[in-house]
């Protein structure tokens, strides 16, 4: 293949960083909050015109359980910003804490009075495009822009990018799918329904395909909505008239793949306006006048890439609840794969028969993520926290929810901080340390 060399004089920027957060969703929202309060001067590049990522440029519904079912346990940062999500919906108690809708405008302004407040500064509409490296360190990151090309430099970085491109522009190591033919969860491209009647929509079926009687299945056997191949349904009410939607499913997306995830979105979007048309035909008392306000600017991807890190979480330590030295946070969500592949192949089946053993824990059951799942093998200076960090395959399909997300990122921007002041590499700080000011700060740990 021809390659070219770019001529244009790359202009480093006067400012440089002790911390530079790359991706704003909701992992790089706390890494960057977390990282500033440490005293670091952050900086955070998001490549859309918000933050939130998926809570809210994605148009994801709701947020994942907070709680075990008996107390909360994604504390500090991450219980912050769920109070204040709360404040934006009149019908949602202000301490509700499993399972709650977003309303994603009002989302994006706490996020940037957040940023505000701790004094980071943000970059939106900016790309990721370049990674420069001195062996094991990353020394600049190349942005892309309306400024054009501009190099940034920080003494540690924080991938939070939801599919490792710091890292693997970088070149460093990475997972990617399962271990046989690069399998990823199905995408969903989510999107927002007005002019639902509420009262139709809060006493008819449950939209879930959990529920044998939801229209979902008659939109499913339906020929008339050929890309609607199973009933796969969230919805939850974000205002007066207004649900939100998670539904359908798009196979074979690949998110690194440009191409790949430009065609997701053609599909998504006409997948949006069939479940329109299908709920308007089989659930008219709700969505009989339902207008399709919006799909997400941001495609709904369940997973891509995975850094090898100093430690890979494992199924068997999902299972046995285990707790670790060096862990920063705990994690109770399912392990919730989109469509794994149900082949012959008897060592496919075998992984995963493992899942389904533990998929579900009991109320107050968690695990712990060790600190070295958010640190990439390949380098000193990167920290990696959010859908991305070092996991085997099944437990990402635990660990990519937010909240989890955010317990993560504030844990990846503190560290980050540590590093920075101490002028030492994320792998040599003081654990011990780390995880006593994330208590000081009210984080839950065993
Ligand atoms: C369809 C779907 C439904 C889901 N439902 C739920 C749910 O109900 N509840 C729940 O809690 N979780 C849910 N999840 C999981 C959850 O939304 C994500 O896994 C979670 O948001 C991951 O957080 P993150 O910060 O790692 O990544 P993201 O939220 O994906 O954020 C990554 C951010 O980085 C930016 N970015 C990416 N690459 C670059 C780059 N090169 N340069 C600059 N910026 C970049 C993106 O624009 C984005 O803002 C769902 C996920 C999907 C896909």
């Amino acid at each position: 293949m021809k390659t070219y060399t770019i001529k244009q004089n790359q202009i480093p920027n006067n400012d440089s960083y002790d911390v530079i957060v790359v991706g704003g969703g909701p992992a790089g929202i706390t890494s960057a909050l977390s990282a500033a309060r440490e005293g670091a001067k952050t900086l955070l590049v998001e490549g859309t015109s918000a933050l939130g990522g998926m809570s809210t440029t994605g148009l994801v519904t709701s947020w994942c359980p907070f709680s075990d079912r008996e107390k909360i346990i994604y504390r500090g940062l991450a219980e912050k910003i769920l109070k204040l999500s709360n404040q934006g919906l009149p019908h949602v108690k202000p301490d509700a804490l499993d399972w709650v809708a977003i309303n994603p405008e009002y989302l994006k302004t706490v996020y940037d009075d957040l940023m505000n407040e701790a004094g980071v500064d943000v970059l939106f509409n900016t790309m990721l495009s370049k990674v420069e490296t001195d062996g094991k360190r990353v020394d600049a990151v190349i942005l892309s822009n309306k400024a054009g090309l501009t190099a940034y430099q920080a003494s540690v970085y924080v991938d939070t990018t939801g599919d490792a491109d710091l890292v693997a522009f970088a070149g460093g190591a990475f997972m990617k799918g399962d271990d046989w033919d690069g399998e990823m969860q199905s995408a969903t491209h989510c999107f927002i329904l007005s002019n639902v009647d509420d009262f139709g929509f809060n006493h008819g079926p449950w939209l879930n395909k959990a529920n044998k009687q939801s229209p979902g299945y008659k939109i499913k056997d339906s020929d008339k909505y050929p890309l609607i191949e199973d009933a796969h349904m969230c919805a939850k009410l974000l205002g007066p008239g207004t649900v939100g939607f998670n539904a359908g499913h798009i196979k074979n997306v690949d998110n690194t793949d440009p191409i790949s995830n430009s065609k997701a979105y053609m599909t998504g979007r006409k997948i949006a306006r069939e479940i329109r048309d299908g709920l308007k035909e089989f659930f008219p008392e709700a969505f009989g006048n339902s207008f399709l306000a919006n799909t997400a600017t941001l495609m709904g991807i369940r997973e891509s890439r995975r850094i090898i890190g100093d430690y890979i979480l494992t199924v068997e330590d999902y299972a046995e609840r285990r707790t670790f030295e060096d862990e920063i946070c705990r994690n109770s969500y399912f392990l919730d794969i989109h469509h794994p592949k149900d082949d012959e192949d008897p060592a496919r089946q075998a992984y995963y028969e493992r899942m389904k053993l533990v998929k579900h824990y009991k109320k107050g059951e968690s695990h712990g993520i060790p600190y070295r799942c958010l640190i990439p093998e390949s380098f000193d200076n990167v920290l990696v926290a959010g859908r991305s960090i070092s996991v085997e395959r099944i437990v990402q399909g635990s660990v990519r929810v937010m909240p989890v997300a955010l317990a993560m990122g504030e844990a990846a921007g503190m560290a980050a901080a540590i590093a920075a002041k101490q002028k030492t590499t994320v792998r040599s700080i003081d654990v011990t340390h780390l995880r006593a000011r994330l208590v000081e700060e009210g984080v839950y740990l065993l």
